[in-house]
């Protein structure tokens, strides 16, 4: 057995017993391989153990990747989003998870609206509210999800978020906490364009457990599964 399958098996038990402990169900979690800087030998194998989701930051190694690699497979574009690139992303990626302006959101829908293609995307909240950080503050969400529901092409799948790090997870816990909180609140408002429950992304390798019990169902783990990025 692979390394990458070795810790694939880790990572989907330690999912399971997480939904156990929050009472969840593990299939309303799903898995994506934050696959940025692993040579794509290492994502062939990964395949091999059953990964289908992976996350990728960097739109030309993205590119790369996609190009070699059997379909079908979905690719969830996790790095900052430069708008004179969405065309791009718009073609190759089937979900979005870092849209955090306006802008962003109406070159996305300009793109996929001349491809004909519909799109998931989570909104980037900076539940830290860290200044460095990309991300949409909470208290602006509200306009920015207004904004989307004029886009035919895009489907708010629910909240991305990464909370400031900390070794400790349960130092993060209060974050994914209040992600859970702030998507309650806009699931209450009956917004246009929000129909049904938000997704949460949220959760890496360091706290992907705690953001289960949290409420994650999403969660974007690179490290634990590939081992340390190489640069
Ligand atoms: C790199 C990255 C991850 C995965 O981080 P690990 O700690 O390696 O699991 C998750 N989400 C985003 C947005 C990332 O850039």
């Amino acid at each position: 057995m692979s390394q990458v399958s070795e810790n694939l098996q880790v990572i989907l038990g330690n999912i399971a017993a997480a939904s156990l402990k929050a009472g969840r169900d593990w299939r309303d979690i799903s898995l994506v391989a934050v696959s940025k800087r692993v040579p794509v030998a290492v994502l062939q194998e990964a395949v091999a153990a059953g990964v289908r989701i992976f996350g990728e930051n960097y739109l030309q190694e993205a590119l790369d990747k996609i190009a070699v690699l059997p379909q079908p497979l979905a690719w969830h574009f996790i790095g900052r989003i430069q708008s004179n690139k969405t065309r791009e992303i718009a073609e190759n990626f089937q979900v979005v998870e870092t849209v955090d302006r306006v802008k962003v959101a109406f070159a996305l829908e300009k793109h996929l609206g001349v491809l004909k293609k519909q799109m998931q995307i989570y909104l980037q909240v900076n539940i830290g509210r860290e200044s460095q950080k990309a991300g949409v503050l909470p208290e602006d969400l509200g306009d920015l999800i207004e904004a989307v529901s004029q886009c035919a092409h895009l489907r708010v799948a629910g909240l991305m978020a990464m909370p400031p790090y900390s070794p400790d997870p349960e130092e993060t816990r209060p974050y994914f906490r209040q992600m859970k909180d702030l998507a309650e609140v806009l699931e209450g408002k009956n917004l246009p364009g929000l129909t049904g429950k938000l997704g949460l992304s949220m959760g890496m390798s360091g706290d992907y457990q705690v953001a289960i019990e949290e409420g994650a169902t999403v969660v974007r783990v690179g490290t634990a599964l590939f081992g340390e990025r190489l640069y």
